[in-house]
């Protein structure tokens, strides 16, 4: 694929099918979130590195993270795992509302704020720390997204998402996840939907894996 709308037509082709997230991908310039040298494959359907371990995540997974969320225009979306700043744009595209974004390696976090300024993505809000339980000084959230593996789903985070509200994260083991979304009703979390077959980098942190005992 060499350009947005190349890569638009391949995520149909994979079957998403929401107008809106497809819009965002055809208006998000990937070339912009990649390193210099890797600017070639910007719209391969494949994750690229950003450096210190991490990825941008591929579009395909993106692309079906954000079907699960059901965003709309004037939502309020926390994000946990900024890495590049290109799933904030995308979100961005389709809310126009604040997205808050937390990011735990504070380099990956400066290179995402200058791209976003740089782009003129004002709304996006980027924020340094461990963001495992979320953000609770701008709760509460519409939707919100972990774009990084859960051993499990972080009990914090349940008071921080809007009644009706939904999440979506990969849960899981190190090395295969599964997509979950649930939705808070009351104060549980309920799960709507659930796509196996997903490998992210690991959440670490106080609610992510214990990588290094
Ligand atoms: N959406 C990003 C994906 C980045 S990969 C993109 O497409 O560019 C996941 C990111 O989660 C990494 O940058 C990693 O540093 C970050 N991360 C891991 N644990 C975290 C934590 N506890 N809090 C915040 N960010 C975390």
């Amino acid at each position: 694929m060499r350009n947005a709308e190349e890569l638009v037509r391949h995520l149909k082709r994979e079957g998403i099918r929401d107008p809106r997230v497809l819009e965002a991908f055809r208006r998000v310039p990937r070339e912009e979130f990649v390193p210099e040298e890797l600017r070639h494959l910007a719209y391969a359907d494949t994750a690229l590195p950003i450096g210190h371990g991490q990825t941008i995540s591929q579009p395909y997974t993106i692309a079906t993270m954000l079907e699960m969320l059901k965003l709309v225009p004037g939502m309020k979306v926390l994000e946990i795992g900024t890495g590049s700043g290109y799933t904030a744009a995308l979100i961005h595209e389709i809310t126009r509302s604040p997205v808050y974004s937390v990011e735990l390696i504070p380099h990956l976090a400066e290179k995402a704020r200058e791209t976003l300024e740089k782009l003129g993505y004002r709304n996006v809000k980027i924020f340094v720390g461990d963001g495992s339980g979320g953000l609770p000084a701008y709760a509460p959230y519409d939707r919100i997204v972990y774009h990084a593996a859960l051993p499990e789903i972080p009990s914090p985070i349940v008071g921080q998402l809007r009644e009706g509200g939904i999440l979506v994260a990969p849960v899981g083991s190190l090395h295969h996840q599964d997509l979950v979304a649930c939705q808070k009703r009351g104060d549980q979390l309920v799960e709507i939907e659930r796509r196996p077959g997903f490998v992210f980098v690991p959440v670490v942190g106080r609610y992510g894996f214990r990588l290094y005992r």
